[in-house]
């Protein structure tokens, strides 16, 4: 695999060695279970779950307390959004977002619709930005929660978080964000952005799979949130099953590893996604780029390009791992709804490409990407698909 070109990050992203070191002892030797009470064993996995979580706190200027290890970020985000229903009172029930959110976000918002909550939607702009203003236009006395991602996975666009935390504040709405994409990649600071609840995966941030956090302002004391899963009063009550600690030691890390070397990093995967948007545009004729162009992710590029299928595009590329405007969850080819949200037509979604780049990208791999793209671009325009480039989905990988 290592001959191909990996620039899905958005998806998830490369397990730093480092952070594999520091589960290591986790997964071996070290297999206590952190509420054992009674002997070291467990004393020890207590301690290692006890100082990730100070990591993974420290990262976004959280207390420790207030940090809730789960399965990942979409688990974070049903427990903020039905947790927060159920805790709420019944005269509370509109959740206000946006149509660009993670899916995890937006069919959880359809359940709780089911069950007879109000979901309100602000629209975005053609980058998928959102404006405050039109957030607190939609406030009501019913309102309970506000709930915006911070970073889009597909576009990249930011959104005025610290803004709409402090409208949030005076007008005594809840407000969730979803910050998979955001956390260790970009500063993160609760305090300065008055969230009340805060969803990352460590996945996304070159940690384990399957490790997630909720940050729940004043954690379990607050009264917010009601768990989804009820045993033995884990994590406060909040989340019970036995904690994975080998993951959450991986998720502290990976979190330290972040915050220590973010700054540096930052410059670099934007200065490389920036020659790889100028490299492509300049190489090829009618090719747009997707989300605010200022306001941004520095690791994301989302380009659509004019009369050549992005399927048929990622048939020429093999050797470069990228993703489509569609098909990104699952097996079910829905074309974007982020796309469609921002007012593309139908075949300007389906030749969309997403470019996630990451620390570990390097120049003659971003060098080659762009050349890669605009061989199989021009291919693809030229109309030449050849059989073996269609029969390759069903090879081995
Ligand atoms: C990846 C992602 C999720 C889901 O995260 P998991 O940890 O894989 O469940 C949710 N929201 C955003 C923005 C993401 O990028």
């Amino acid at each position: 695999m290592s001959n191909v070109i990996y620039l899905d990050n958005h998806a998830t992203t490369r397990l730093d060695p480092r952070v594999l070191d520091a589960m290591m002892p986790y997964l071996t030797n070290q297999y206590g279970n952190p509420a054992s009470r009674q002997h070291a064993y467990g004393w020890r996995a207590e301690a290692a779950v006890e100082w990730a979580r100070g990591q993974v706190a420290a990262l976004i200027g959280a207390q420790p307390r207030d940090i809730v290890f789960t399965s990942g970020a979409t688990e974070s985000i049903n427990l903020a959004l039905k947790g927060a229903v159920a805790a709420g009172d019944s005269s509370k029930n509109e959740i206000i977002t946006t149509r660009t959110e993670h899916r995890a976000a937006l069919d959880t918002c359809a359940v709780l619709e089911e069950q007879g909550a109000t979901i309100v939607f602000v629209d975005v702009n053609r980058y998928g930005g959102v404006d405050p203003v039109a957030v607190e236009r939609a406030i009501t006395g019913q309102t309970l929660m506000v709930s915006i991602m911070m970073a889009n996975n597909e576009i990249g666009t930011l959104a005025p978080i610290e803004d709409i935390g402090a409208i949030c504040r005076e007008h005594h709405v809840l407000l969730h964000s979803d910050a998979a994409q955001m956390v260790g990649h970009l500063p993160v600071n609760v305090e300065s952005l008055q969230v009340d609840l805060l969803t990352c995966s460590a996945h996304k941030m070159h940690g384990p799979k399957g490790c997630g956090v909720l940050y729940v302002r004043n954690g379990a004391a607050a009264g917010i949130l009601r768990p989804l899963i009820d045993g033995g009063g884990h994590e406060r009550g909040l989340r019970a099953g036995s904690l994975n600690v080998p993951a959450i030691v991986g998720f502290g890390r990976a979190a330290q590893i972040a915050a220590e070397e973010m700054s540096g990093v930052e410059p670099h995967v934007r200065a490389l996604r920036n020659a790889l948007v100028t490299g492509i545009t300049a190489s090829l004729e009618g090719v747009t780029s997707n989300g605010d162009p200022v306001s941004r992710l520095p690791h994301n590029a989302s380009l659509t390009f004019r009369g050549a299928r992005a399927d048929a595009i990622m048939m020429k590329m093999k050797d470069v791992a990228v993703s489509s405007g569609s098909a990104c969850s699952t097996n079910d080819p829905q074309p974007s709804h982020v796309l469609k949200a921002i007012g593309l037509g139908e075949e300007e979604v389906r030749s969309t490409l997403r470019f996630g780049l990451s620390k570990f990208s390097t120049d003659e791999e971003i060098t080659m990407a762009i050349r890669r793209v605009t061989q199989a671009v021009t291919a693809v325009r030229r109309g030449s698909i050849h059989e073996e480039d269609l029969s390759y989905e069903h090879a081995p990988h």
